[in-house]
């Protein structure tokens, strides 16, 4: 029988990998059951001619009347406006893959956990934003959780999670981004095309920044200390400009397991597509020989305060891993429109966890989905705030 598969971002760049992933695999393995966009109608359209799934949703309803009218032929139920992601969540899915970019992608996929469906993972913000809530949620229905993002997916590979006492550490690596040879002199006048050219991966334009910033490395040290329940002593970061080692665990003898192979996240996907088997790739075979050199470095905290930022705000808990979310999305959407330069990121992310942390419940665990979204608006606000005396 064939997987039932959701895909929650299906026109982002996870979701086109995903949908070249199945259409390789043919149609006797997997079932594209619903797929999602944000205001794409294009690409969604071109996804439902190929994929025929039984149900599409839009978030953007101002769109609805162009969606319906370009699938009035077609079988498939169309769904438009924000509870349309809460209805393609609860479609009923083997298994969703949950890569929508940012916050937006909490509530749809708490929906699938909540309802039993397995959750391949690449939006790493809902477990930094709601991670307690989404782990219970999870635990609570039975179900498995995925880890797509590249590192978490090879920490997952290498892990003997019925053995935690000897387990020393979790390694994990950054690419450094486009600025990881620049002086933060330079780093002051980067603009948005250099910070979107990343040297190995091709992603969507937020991760992407993130990944020029190290926010990406620092979002995904939380996505790992709440996805392999390790402090964040015991988490440590390293530069590894070439990309091949995904990520490594150390065990209390000294041996280190890493997970290797071309930095392309087709392999991620794969893993979690056809969990607990594998399936074939298309994706190239590592050439040892050719590639010569594996490099690593430590990461430069002068240059990349969002790793010293992530740090505390995992050490700290309560609600500041949220606000460090929401401000980075505020910030980063800035900085892609051009009306904050690259080093206002970070700096705007510091001053509103700065001005939050004195609020009553900033250290108080996350209980519900209601309370996460509420400081989520907070600190968006805020973030509004502080950019706006910045470029005003
Ligand atoms: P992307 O920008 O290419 O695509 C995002 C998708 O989410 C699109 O389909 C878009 O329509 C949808 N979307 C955006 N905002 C939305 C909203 N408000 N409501 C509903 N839908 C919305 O992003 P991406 O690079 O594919 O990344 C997706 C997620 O996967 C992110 O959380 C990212 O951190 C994670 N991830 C990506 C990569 C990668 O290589 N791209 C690697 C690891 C992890
Ligand atoms: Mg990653």
């Amino acid at each position: 029988m064939a997987k039932r598969i959701s895909i929650l971002g299906a026109t982002g760049s996870v979701g086109e990998s995903t949908l070249d992933l199945i259409r390789a695999a043919g149609p006797d393995r997997f079932d594209v059951v619903c797929l999602t966009a944000n205001t794409n109608v294009e690409a969604l359209v071109r996804q439902v001619e190929e994929f025929e799934p039984e149900c599409v949703a839009l978030a953007d309803d101002s769109k609805r009347a162009e969606l319906k009218a370009a699938l009035s032929g077609s079988s498939t139920q169309v769904l438009t406006g924000p509870d349309a992601l809460l209805q393609a969540g609860a479609w009923p899915a083997d298994l969703i893959m949950a890569a929508i970019v940012g916050a937006a992608g909490l509530a749809p996929t708490l929906k699938a956990a909540g309802q039993g469906t397995k959750i391949a993972l690449a939006n790493k913000e809902c477990l930094v934003c709601a991670g307690d809530v989404f782990l219970d949620t999870i635990k609570a229905a039975g179900t498995t959780l995925l880890p797509v993002d590249s590192e978490h997916n090879a920490i997952f590979q290498v892990l003997q999670p019925k053995r935690p006492e000897q387990i020393r550490r979790l390694i994990l690596t950054a690419s450094g981004g486009p600025f990881r040879t620049h002086s933060l002199e330079q780093l002051k006048t980067v603009g948005r095309a250099q910070a979107l050219a990343h040297p190995i991966w091709a992603m969507g334009a937020k991760i992407s920044i993130d990944s020029a910033t190290l926010m990406n490395k620092g979002l995904e040290l939380i996505e790992a200390s709440y996805l392999f329940g390790f402090g964040s002593s015991q988490i440590d970061i390293v530069v590894h400009p070439q990309s091949i080692i995904h990520s490594m665990v150390e065990y209390t003898d000294g041996s280190v397991l890493a997970q290797m192979g071309a930095p392309d996240m087709r392999i991620p996907i794969a893993y979690a597509l056809a969990w607990p088997e594998r399936m074939q790739t298309n994706v190239e075979t590592l050439d040892f020989a050719s590639l010569r050199r594996l490099e690593f470095d430590a990461p430069d905290p002068e240059k990349f305060p969002a790793l010293r930022l992530s740090r505390q705000a995992l050490e700290t808990g309560g609600w500041a891993p949220n606000v460090l979310n929401a401000a980075n999305e505020i910030a980063v959407a800035a900085f892609l429109r051009d009306d904050i330069g690259f080093l206002s990121i970070t700096e705007c992310i510091e001053e509103v966890l700065d001005r939050m942390s004195g609020d009553a419940g900033f250290t108080r665990p996350v209980t519900c989905l209601e309370d996460v979204l509420d400081v989520d608006r907070q600190a968006r606000f805020l973030a509004g705030e502080v950019l706006g005396n910045r470029t005003g």
